[in-house]
Parts: structure tokens; C-alpha cells; sequence
């Protein structure tokens, strides 16, 4: 199991971020937080710290460049490197197209695809001098099927996984041994469906995902067996769903 990585989390409050968190500092590995709740980090920091890991928290909007740039910067003053940079930061405020709620739509965009983007320009500079890295975007199986009420966040992660398959190939081409791997995961039991303010599709979500989710903890392990194969072994896609989700 590999100890004492540098990883760097966006949306790690809760959810899939703060069980990767609390499982890869488990490991031995350096982990920076961020998000932009500022109790739930502290909580969470100081309870990996009290367990023998290392943590340290950043607020963050990943919607804002700088806020994105300055994770990096404080991971770099911090700990000298950044091993993984994992962007988890979401929202899923799902509703059709015909009840026009435009402000989610940019929102969605903004955090999920632009946040993602933001992470590379953030850490890429860092690792390429270390001339290694990898990041971990956590897409959605929404990154492969669309259908109604999901197009704007479908949109948001097909955009993450599109992104992700060309920064792939830019790091082959570049020869850095930077790799690039998503994690695609179905209905996980996490604060998400709390985003939906659409009546009829918070009804159908809480139905959904009361009866189907699995827990963050198994996206977590997806991540910490991605973030261990060997540096010339890149674990391109992970998708994984409740069995009982179609
Ligand atoms: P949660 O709502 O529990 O976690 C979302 C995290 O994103 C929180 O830590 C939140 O922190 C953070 N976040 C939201 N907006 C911003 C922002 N503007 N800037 C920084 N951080 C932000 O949900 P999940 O853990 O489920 O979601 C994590 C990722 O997993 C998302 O990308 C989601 O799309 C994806 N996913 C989830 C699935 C599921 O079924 N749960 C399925 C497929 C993919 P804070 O509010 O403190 O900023």
C-alpha cells in the first residue's frame, strides 16, 4: 500500500471525499482537504490527526480559479508535492429542461466540469516538474448514459470524462508518467440527492437511492486500488453501481 503520497481531495465534507479522505489517511498518505464548509473539515482533519494520519484542511470554491490554484499552492508549501489530485467536488440538482432552472445549470457546470478543469491547471505545472502524478476525477455512470431530467449534470460528466481521456493522452505524448484515471460510480448513499430542489425528481431520488445505494466507502476503495498500481500501470476508468441498479 503506498504511504506518504501528497493527495489532494476536492469536496471532501462528506460524501465519496470524506471517505476517501479518512481511508487513504488510514494508509499513511498526506492528505489535503478542501471545500467550502469549514466545521465539517475541521472535524474531519482533526479526526484523521487524532487517529495517527496527517491532514490538513483548505476552503475552497472549486467554481473559482484562484480558490483552485491556492489548494495546490498550500499542498506544495505544505508537503513539497502533489501526488494525486482527486476532483470529487459535485452537485446533482437534477430536473427537466422545460422547468428552466438555468442558475443549477450553470452551477452544475461551473462545480462539476469547470472545477475538474480547474484542478488540472491547479496541479499540472507541480507534477510535471516532479515529472509524476495522477489524477482521479470522479465522473458518474451520467458520464456514459443520459435521459430525462439528467442533462445538465450528464452534460457536466461526460465533459469530465471527455477531458480526462485527452489529458491522458497530452501526458503520454508529453512522456511525464502523469496518469489520469475516472471513477464512474452509480447511486452512492451521500448528501447528493439533497442538491435536487425539483419536487418530482427529489421524490423520485429519495426513492431511488433509499433503496439501491451503496455506501461512499466502496468508492473510496476503488480509489485507493487506482492510486496503487505500479507508476507504469494506469487504471484508465473505474465503473461501479449498486447491483441492483440498472
Ligand atoms: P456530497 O454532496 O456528499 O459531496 C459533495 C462534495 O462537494 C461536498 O464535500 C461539498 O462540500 C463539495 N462541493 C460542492 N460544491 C462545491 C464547490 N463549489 N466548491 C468546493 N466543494 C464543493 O456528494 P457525493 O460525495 O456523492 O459527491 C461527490 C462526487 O461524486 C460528485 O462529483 C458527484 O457528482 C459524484 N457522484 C456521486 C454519486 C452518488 O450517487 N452519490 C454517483 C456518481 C457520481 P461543501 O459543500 O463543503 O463545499
Amino acid at each position: 500500500m503506498a504511504k506518504d503520497k501528497v493527495i489532494v481531495i476536492t469536496g471532501a465534507s462528506s460524501g465519496i471525499g470524506e471517505a476517501t479522505a479518512k481511508l487513504l489517511a488510514s494508509d499513511g498518505n498526506k492528505m489535503v482537504l478542501a471545500a467550502r464548509r469549514e466545521e465539517k473539515l475541521q472535524q474531519l482533519v482533526s479526526d484523521i490527526n487524532a487517529n495517527g494520519g496527517t491532514a490538513i484542511y483548505v476552503l475552497a470554491d472549486v467554481s473559482k480559479l484562484e480558490d483552485v490554484k491556492n489548494i495546490a499552492q498550500v499542498a506544495v508549501d505544505e508537503f513539497g508535492r502533489i501526488d494525486v489530485w482527486m476532483n470529487n467536488a459535485g452537485l446533482m440538482p437534477l430536473s427537466e429542461f422545460s422547468h428552466g432552472k438555468v442558475s443549477e445549470w450553470d452551477r452544475t457546470i461551473d462545480v462539476n466540469l469547470k472545477g475538474t478543469l480547474y484542478g488540472f491547471d491547479a496541479a499540472l505545472p507541480q507534477m510535471r516538474a516532479q515529472e509524476s502524478g495522477q489524477f482521479v476525477n470522479i465522473a458518474s455512470i451520467s458520464a456514459h448514459v443520459s435521459g430525462v431530467a439528467s442533462g445538465p449534470y450528464a452534460a457536466s460528466k461526460f465533459g469530465v470524462w471527455a477531458a480526462s481521456e485527452a489529458l491522458r493522452q497530452e501526458e503520454v505524448k508529453s512522456d511525464s508518467n502523469i496518469r489520469v484515471t475516472v471513477v464512474s460510480p452509480g447511486a452512492i448513499d451521500t448528501e447528493l440527492p439533497q442538491h435536487v430542489t425539483d419536487p418530482e425528481q427529489s421524490d423520485a431520488m429519495k426513492g431511488f437511492y433509499g433503496s439501491t445505494a451503496i455506501p461512499a466507502d466502496e468508492v473510496a476503495r476503488s480509489v485507493q486500488f487506482a492510486i496503487n498500481t505500479p507508476e507504469n500501470t494506469s487504471i484508465n476508468e473505474i465503473v461501479l453501481r449498486p447491483t441492483k441498479q440498472f
